[in-house]
């Protein structure tokens, strides 16, 4: 009978993507009965689905008692391993959701040897003379994991006799997690420690692997390149990717500079609901599409964060850890960061049950772990209903006696009972590994109550990533967002914003239009200065 756990045109796609495969690979699967037997099934059905798709991929099936186990040191069901008399790349658990395509990446790497990093990232490991063992907790719903895979990955075929690279699905390897006091994902170690968590640049990352320990900040090695834009747009997000489309579109060269994934906040949005063409769509889908698109157009860097932006001869010198940029104008789309409680053990257990992404991190506390949503507004909805609709228990714990969220999610929370802590505040969140109690009191009586949570998620709305703003001396308002005009200009000329960065309504339509303004007024102010006409 015919394996359907891949849909008809997701094979179709396949077979067309393994047409780049070179060389065989194989792919050896271990599963144990009794040992997370559904994600078995699931891994066992998708993995004897492969070679239909292509004669470049033979797959092996074994039992942990295997001798072949042994002899390949598996003791966890399921684990996969890419390519293994070549390679050292094992998936311990199922590379679903999200990690398909990051595992599909994989064997092509195994498959081509051509990997997905940078020209410095190959220098770098040049370096490496020494084995490194790196691990990458994951999850089927997280957007930021299959990246700080793909790095890992690369690594490990590029260096393949010292870098061994070990996907760990964090839900089906508890133990694992909890072993390292990783309950976010992507974490990743290095050995034994602790490197990351989150996800991190790849230049960081490559030369922390080099280093063996955690690097911070990373200069590009051995020379400084100058590239030459038209605009240079600061932050991947909505605001940023349409900006570079209408910059391109009006012959501007654009490029956009991400320092993480592109996206921002939406990638990491369960649901986004009543963006126009969309009543619901995930946050992830929507960014894809509108990364791709982008990249039809402009040229699009992730992992490359901007340093500093100085004025230089009339135009800008934007320095980044791949070189420098220079720009006639610059679109500052930098968007903003999850606010903090600002309460004992918030830092302390963050990463370990305190989560600013519930979809990165829901996964963990599904099939009824106790659960904490701080905050009154959409994205606190939004989270809670995720969380509740992945098995959760959840209870949102709100500082007022009303939500400010709009109606139709306030609805669908009252409909699923989801309960509330009204007029309350989280005081304090302990736990000695990760999250046993948070203490919580109630404004108006004064009661304070301990409740045994295992996940505090907070989402209490945002604070500008302005820092760049600041070098720069553009005028801020008290709150710490961008001033602008109707047309995006900042106080300096030549420098817009657009998006969250400028406070307001902080809505994808609103960040669209306003980067789709700020490029216009940048093809406008190019070819009539608007602040010379009053010399
Ligand atoms: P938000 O609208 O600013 O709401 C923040 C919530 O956190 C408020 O309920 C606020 O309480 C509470 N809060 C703030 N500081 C707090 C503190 N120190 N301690 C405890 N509670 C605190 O932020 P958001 O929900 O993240 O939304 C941000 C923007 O994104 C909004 O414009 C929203 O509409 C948009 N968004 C849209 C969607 C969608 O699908 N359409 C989804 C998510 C977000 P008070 O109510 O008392 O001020």
């Amino acid at each position: 009978m015919k394996d359907q756990i891949i849909s008809e045109d997701v094979r179709n796609s396949l077979k067309k993507t393994f047409k780049q495969l070179v060389e065989t690979v194989a792919v050896e699967v271990y599963t144990q009965a009794g040992m997370n037997d559904q994600f078995n099934d699931s891994t066992v059905s998708f993995m004897k689905a492969l070679p239909e798709l292509t004669d470049k991929i033979s797959v092996n099936f074994f039992s942990l008692k295997d001798e072949q186990a042994i002899r390949r040191g598996v003791k966890r069901s399921p684990t996969i391993l890419i390519g293994p008399d070549q390679y050292n790349i094992r998936y311990t658990g199922s590379p679903a959701g999200e990690e398909a395509a990051s595992f599909i990446l994989a064997v092509i790497m195994a498959s081509t040897g051509k990997t997905y990093l940078s020209g410095d990232s190959y220098k770098r490991l040049e370096r490496l003379k020494e084995k490194r063992h790196v691990r990458v907790f994951v999850s089927p719903t997280c957007p930021y994991c299959p990246q700080q895979v793909i790095y890992a990955v690369s690594a490990a075929v590029e260096k393949k006799e010292f870098i061994s690279a070990e996907v760990i699905e964090i839900y089906e390897n508890l133990d694992l997690a909890k072993k390292y006091g990783a309950m976010s994902v992507p974490t990743t170690y290095i050995g034994e420690a602790l490197l990351s968590a989150g996800l991190q640049p790849e230049d960081s990352f490559i030369e922390s692997i080099v280093e063996g320990k955690p690097v911070e900040y990373v200069m590009p090695v051995g020379r400084e390149e100058m590239r030459d834009y038209d605009i240079v747009v600061i932050g991947g997000g909505p605001a940023g990717l349409t900006a570079a489309i209408y910059g391109e579109r009006s012959g501007l060269k654009s490029i956009v500079l991400e320092k993480a994934n592109v996206g921002g906040q939406i990638s990491v949005t369960p649901v986004v609901e009543n963006y126009p063409g969309f009543v619901q769509i995930a946050g992830k889908a929507l960014v894809d599409l509108m990364a791709k698109q982008t990249l039809e157009y402009s040229a699009l860097l992730q992992g490359v964060g901007v340093n500093d932006v100085r004025k230089k001869d009339g135009a800008f010198e934007v320095t980044t850890g791949r070189g420098t940029y220079n720009a006639k104008a610059v679109i500052i789309a930098t968007g903003a960061y999850s606010r903090k409680l600002n309460v004992p053990g918030e830092d302390r257990l963050a990463g370990r049950g305190v989560s600013y992404c519930a979809t990165c991190d829901g996964y963990i506390f599904k099939d009824g772990k106790n659960v904490l949503v701080a905050g009154g507004g959409n994205s606190a909805l939004t989270d809670a209903l995720y969380l509740d609709s992945l098995g959760a228990h959840v209870t949102i714990v709100h500082r007022r006696g009303a939500f400010r969220a709009e109606d139709r999610l306030q609805q669908s929370v009252f409909q699923r009972n989801i309960p509330v802590e009204w007029d309350s505040i989280i005081e304090g969140i302990s736990g000695e590994k990760s999250i046993e109690k948070v203490s919580v009191k109630n404004a108006n009586t004064g009661k304070k109550k301990t409740l045994a949570v295992q996940g505090v998620f907070i989402a209490i709305g945002y604070e500008p990533n302005n820092s760049i703003a600041k070098n720069l001396g553009l005028e801020i308002d008290e709150d710490g967002y961008i001033k602008v005009d109707a047309k995006m200009r900042t106080s300096m000329p030549l420098v817009y914003a657009a998006g969250d960065i400028t406070g307001g309504i902080k809505q994808i339509v609103t960040a669209v239009s306003q980067g789709a303004t700020a490029a216009l007024a940048v093809f406008e102010d190019i070819s009539n200065p608007y602040w010379k006409k009053d010399l």
